[in-house]
């Protein structure tokens, strides 16, 4: 095997390699090209190696010694710190235009539009390690009766990802900077975003409750996104309003779509009074049997374990600027809840399988841990586009899950023709 299958995808699809050598490279000294190096970081988090002593160890003893060879932990914080995150982040949206044109955004459900979520996710906290650019919080605890406090340093960071594809593919990152909050570093990285990718790159961005605010709807409509934001109780007024005309309402017709657990009403042009404007919002009312086991005494003190269903209830809202025509109003909730994948899969394997949290670099070294951050989930959307449209669509039967998809990628680096330089 002359290469590595991931690496003949990456070369034919995107002409990856030749992209990643011609990265500037800030450093005075150099004993390795900066492109072995950002190489061994790229393998390295796809095969979720994890922390950079973990890939030192890889390219020097482990997977990735045929393909990589020797590179220390210094070199690679050495070279990351002295690399440009805007080129990291060009590289990115290059990545993103390629996949957009091979139909990896494809839809089953978002009628042709491309459908985005932004949120934000915490990184790297602690008690003891900080850098310059840290964010700041004081948390209180008790030592019995004694009320002490401690500052803890973390970073956050905004994620822009497609949520209308078959699965949810990051589109870029953005670290929150000190004295901003998390609406306008997403904000800030939408407007990064629209101004690489273009104005119809994206056509709607769904995001949680936070967003529901009347300057940042009005400066993501002046990108030409449209939008559906959750609404919950940080716009009390529009949700008072909602509750109080739905209640008057029956609810909406079904459409085919729809299962029988699911009712909405939909509420055209309500008053947002706040932002001195229309919206529409749609309620959703979800009612799911689950069983549960729960443990009843007998009389004769005797305990015993009883099987229950239970009917649960979930109520949710959500606003929208979308004029829909003859679009059925359940399309608002398709939209609205196509973000739920981004906590429950998505940061989740990006923290378990990503390593996103753990920091690996950080005080001296501020500027490589936003671009080893920003390689690390390059390579992870990279390896999942790989995964689904190489690997998982030719199994017949059900095939390794995309964990093991690391495990066997990291195997084949070492069947390789490359001569062993060790
Ligand atoms: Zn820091």
């Amino acid at each position: 095997m002359s290469r590595h299958q991931f690496e003949r995808y990456l070369d034919q699809v995107f002409d990856f390699f030749p992209r990643i050598a011609a990265l500037p490279d800030g450093r005075c000294y150099a004993k390795h090209t900066a492109q072995k190096i950002l190489e061994a970081v790229f393998f390295g988090s796809a095969c979720q190696f994890g922390p950079l002593h973990r890939i030192e160890t890889e390219c020097r003893q482990g997977a990735l010694r045929r393909r990589i060879g020797r590179v220390s932990e210094d070199a690679i914080g050495y070279t990351l710190e002295r690399q440009d995150p805007n080129a990291i982040f060009a590289l990115g949206c290059d990545v993103a235009r390629q996949l957009k044109r091979n139909q990896v955004f494809a839809s089953t459900w978002s009628r042709g539009l491309v459908v985005a979520a932004v949120d934000g996710i915490e990184i790297c906290s602690s008690f003891v390690r900080c850098c310059s650019r840290c964010l700041e919080r004081t948390v209180k605890y008790k030592v019995g009766e004694e009320q002490r406090e401690q500052i803890q340093y973390y970073h956050r960071i905004s994620v822009v990802s497609i949520v209308s594809s078959s699965f949810p593919i990051p589109l870029g990152i953005r670290f929150q900077h000190k004295g901003e909050d998390e609406v306008a570093c997403s904000l800030a990285l939408l407007e990064d975003l629209i101004r690489q990718l273009g104005r119809r790159f994206l056509d709607v961005l769904v995001t949680d409750a936070l967003y529901l605010r009347a300057s940042f709807v009005q400066k993501i409509e002046a990108l030409g996104l449209d939008w559906v934001i959750t609404l919950k109780a940080n716009q009390p007024e529009l949700l008072a309003e909602a509750e109080r005309v739905a209640a008057a309402l029956a609810p909406y017709p079904p459409c085919a779509q729809q299962d029988e657990s699911l009712q909405l009403w939909y509420l055209p042009l309500l008053d947002w009074v706040a932002a001195d404007r229309d919206v529409q919002v749609v309620k959703t009312l979800r009612q799911q049997s689950r069983r549960r086991q729960q443990v009843e005494s007998a009389e004769a003190g005797e305990k015993h374990i009883v099987k229950i269903v239970a009917v649960e209830t979930s109520t949710n809202f959500y606003a929208s600027n979308l004029e829909l025509g003859s679009i059925p109003p359940f399309f608002l909730h398709q939209l609205g809840r196509s973000r739920w994948d981004i906590d429950t899969w998505l940061f989740q394997t990006l923290v378990t399988e990503g390593a996103l949290k753990q920091p690996s670099l950080h005080q001296g070294y501020e500027n490589a841990s936003m671009v080893l951050t920003m390689i690390r989930v390059l390579a992870f959307t990279l390896a999942q586009v790989f995964y689904h449209r190489q690997v998982r669509s030719h199994f017949r039967k059900a095939g390794f899950g995309f964990c093991d998809l690391a495990r066997r990628m990291a195997e084949r680096f070492l069947l390789i023709s490359v001569p062993d330089s060790s």
